[in-house]
């Protein structure tokens, strides 16, 4: 028999239910308006993003790998071809380092927060590399501006793959400031989301925002003339744009509601032992919860014991990226034991800010029962 689901991992029905006036007026404004495409509303967007962020630049491009794969394009020094990363933050990069036709060079996370530091990038680092990924995985914006220094001591740049980490903020600066350029997706499930696709890159640097306006409109310089080799049709569409200007200013609430979830998830899993599970911190400016995730050395039968509860779990993510046939060819020939590990223990519990208290308390008695 099919245990009934309780308490989803994530309910899209809830935040397009809350904000359906205001996204039914949005779409209104832009039929009525006659432009559908880089617009009043894609300007009005990228400049109060920019506002919100405190950022020089925001472009918007069609989806957060689009996003990195312009980056890339845009901020890889001359004579250098590969980007550095972390493997354990779902492929995005590699996709996209792939697809700009450079190499990737893998570099292991700390074991704690499960990111990139100067450590280990240090460790990986080459004179092929010319970018460096910071992705913040989960909600979590670890020391980009010591990581920053090192790049810049190098001559390589930092690209902030901030898709899971948008208002994020350490010593008052916003996820995706403190890198050469930042990256944004508007996936629905992330901590803002539009109805359908679309990402942003973000920029201090005039001359990389020129360089990403290109990139993202076929390479072109001006009308017809494709200057710049690597070009690519990205575009945020009018519609997205409007939806997101109706949800940027309840981000910094929603993420608040995110991080008291996760919060009451560690105290529950305070009475049981770290064998069982533990729940990873998400707390403080420098925290967004995009996902709430647990480490268990025995995962296959704590989600069973939850799923039989009908709490629905997934894992964030399972493979490194090199045991992926795709990326096979950038495995590298040592061991990277914490992103190894991480990918065996890993899991997520349910976490969007519409979840109720009441579901919360069932995940957290079944946290509580785990043995
Ligand atoms: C979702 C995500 C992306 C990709 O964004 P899309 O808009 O789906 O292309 C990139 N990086 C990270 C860390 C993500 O979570």
């Amino acid at each position: 028999m099919k245990t009934s689901v309780r308490v989803p991992f994530n309910d899209l029905s809830r935040g397009l239910a809350r904000d359906r006036g205001a996204l039914l007026d949005a779409t209104s404004a832009v039929i009525d308006s006659g432009y559908v495409v880089h617009g009043t509303q894609h300007a009005a967007f990228e400049s109060e993003l920019a506002d919100y962020l405190g950022a020089g630049y925001v472009l918007g491009v069609a989806s957060g790998t689009d996003a990195l794969e312009i980056a890339f394009k845009a901020v890889m020094p001359e004579g250098r071809s590969s980007v550095l990363t972390a493997g354990n933050a779902g492929s995005y990069s590699s996709i996209a380092a792939a697809r700009a036709n450079f190499n990737v060079v893998y570099a292991d996370v700390d074991p704690v927060t499960l990111c990139l530091t100067v450590d280990t990038v240090q460790r990986r680092i080459d004179e092929s590399v010319g970018v460096v990924v910071m992705t913040h995985l989960y909600g979590f914006l670890g020391d980009a501006a010591a990581l920053r220094a090192l790049c810049d001591e190098l001559g390589i740049a930092l690209v902030e793959d901030c898709a899971q980490a948008i208002g994020a903020t350490r010593d008052g600066r916003h996820a995706g400031t403190f890198g050469h350029a930042g990256t944004l997706s508007f996936y629905p499930t992330k901590n803002l989301g539009a109805v359908g696709d679309g990402g942003a890159v973000i920029t201090g640097t005039a001359e990389i925002a020129t360089r990403v306006r290109e990139l993202r409109q076929y390479g072109w310089q001006a009308k017809y003339c494709a200057t710049v080799p690597g070009g690519a049709n990205s575009r945020l569409d009018e519609l997205q744009a409007a939806f997101l200007r109706v949800r940027l200013h309840t981000v910094d609430g929603l993420n608040e509601r995110r991080r008291e979830i996760v919060a009451r998830y560690r105290q529950a899993a305070e009475s049981v032992p770290p064998s069982v599970l533990t729940v990873l911190p998400a707390e403080g400016e420098h925290h967004v919860a995009h996902l709430a995730v647990a480490r268990s050395p025995r995962r296959l039968d704590v989600r069973a014991q939850l799923g039989a509860l009908g709490i629905q779990t997934d894992i964030h993510f399972p493979l490194p990226d090199w045991n992926q046939p795709a990326f096979a060819e950038f495995a590298p020939d040592v061991d990277l034991i914490a992103t190894r590990t991480a990918c065996d223990e890993v899991f997520s519990l349910p976490l969007f800010p519409e979840l109720t208290d009441d579901e919360v308390a069932v995940v957290c008695d079944a946290i509580r029962a785990l043995r």
